[in-house]
């Protein structure tokens, strides 16, 4: 039997896989069963930042795999707490609390901001303001979180006291925001919800609110942050400073790690036993996200930009393109063919690309070269223009 095969035998069916089984890796480039070689565009979704196998990666990983694997949180281990210390010295956030997925480091946000405000204005004080488009994880109240009606069927009754808002909509979230809000969660670039970059004008409406009535500003940078956008996280674009800011996807390089980060208002707000996660900080994957952190310096983030700025301007205007959306590595492409064939006919030519909506999204390695970033828009322009 093909993998393939075992696989749709086996494998609860909610993924729609392409045809492809992937072998190895190296850099930006994977290999399938058949050798046939591919320059990835997607990087796991946004999670392999610095490619496949990246030696700096592999090294502290296995390193730390033959030393101490899991230790639960009952002891301390040096990478979670190396880790915690270097996202707080690089942000000017004060606590970390880690956890293994974006869905994973969403509930820790929204349960900061609802206790934070039920201690502050009362127990009826829960609702939490998300937006429309959005995307917040496929736990039950992640999926509240998610404004998104179609994620939301055959699923009710979901958590309670969620309300979306229509991105970049200012007047919609002045009218939501009343005495019950416990809390505005936004992504600075909606990802699964079409690469969709907030405007400067609404971020700035949703600090000005959460700082002037007390509301605890939740940042959701699970896919935007840790370089992505060209910054560090994608609110230091946009001069914000959020209460809560969640991550996960890139910060592991490969292994599954979240984390949701704290500001000075809300640092305090969970005691010994509020919240817990057996595999949280794992040592294995903080020794491998430090080795991401770690070489997210300005230069290496500027040259993430400057990549972006080829990627917009190889783009911008090419035969069968209508728009190029997004932020530094973070690209959504809006094709007059069907993104789903695009997507295909690339792969058949050896470059995987991502959708996102109707449009197709480009989430390369950070560290891709100019080489590899130029031959695969070549092909995303020869099928585009066919
Ligand atoms: C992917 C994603 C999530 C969910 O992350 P998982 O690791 O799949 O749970 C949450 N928020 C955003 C913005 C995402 O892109």
């Amino acid at each position: 039997m093909s993998i393939t095969a075992i696989d749709k035998e086996y494998v609860a069916g909610t993924y729609g896989r392409f045809p492809l089984e992937l072998v190895e890796g190296k850099g930006s480039i994977v290999k399938d069963t058949q050798g046939k070689e591919y320059i990835d565009m997607g990087t796991g979704i946004g999670v392999t930042a610095f490619g496949y196998c990246d030696e700096v990666w592999t090294e502290a990983v296995t390193r730390q795999a033959m030393k101490l694997q899991h230790t639960s949180n009952l002891y301390y281990t040096e990478p979670c707490a190396s880790l915690a210390k270097l996202l707080c010295e690089k942000t000017g956030m004060k606590k970390v609390f880690f956890s293994n997925s974006g869905a994973e480091a969403n509930e820790c946000a929204i349960k900061v901001a609802r206790k934070y405000s039920a201690e502050k204005k009362g127990p009826d004080c829960f609702q939490i303001i998300t937006l429309g488009q959005s995307f917040h994880g496929r736990t039950l109240t992640t999926l509240a979180a998610t404004g998104q009606d179609h994620f939301h069927k055959d699923f009710q009754p979901l958590t309670p006291g969620f309300v979306h808002v229509e991105a970049n909509n200012v007047d919609a979230l002045n009218a939501a925001v009343n005495g019950s809000t416990a809390g505005i969660m936004i992504e600075m670039v909606q990802g699964e919800g079409g690469v969709n970059p907030l405007t400067r004008e609404f971020v700035a409406e949703c600090a000005r609110i959460c700082k002037e009535q007390d509301i605890p500003l939740i940042v959701d940078e699970v896919q935007t942050g840790n370089g992505r956008t060209g910054k560090l996280y994608a609110y230091m674009h946009f001069g914000i400073t959020p209460d809560i800011v969640s991550t996960a996807k890139g910060l592991g390089g490969g292994l599954p790690i979240g984390a949701t980060m704290m500001g000075e208002k809300v640092q305090n707000v969970l005691k010994p036993g509020d919240h817990g996660s057996t595999y949280g900080g794992n040592p294995v994957c903080c020794a491998g996200a430090l080795t991401v952190i770690e070489r997210l310096t300005d230069d290496f983030l500027s040259s993430v930009r400057r990549k972006s700025g080829y990627v917009f301007s190889t783009l911008y205007n090419a035969p069968g393109i209508e728009s190029v959306t997004g932020l530094g590595l973070m690209i959504g492409i809006k094709t007059t063919k069907p993104a789903k064939e695009v997507v295909n006919a690339c792969m058949a030519r050896g470059v995987l690309c991502l959708t996102a909506k109707d449009k197709v999204r480009l989430l390369p390695p950070l560290n891709i070269s100019i080489e590899e970033l130029s031959q695969a828009l070549d092909v995303l322009k020869e099928v585009c223009a066919e």
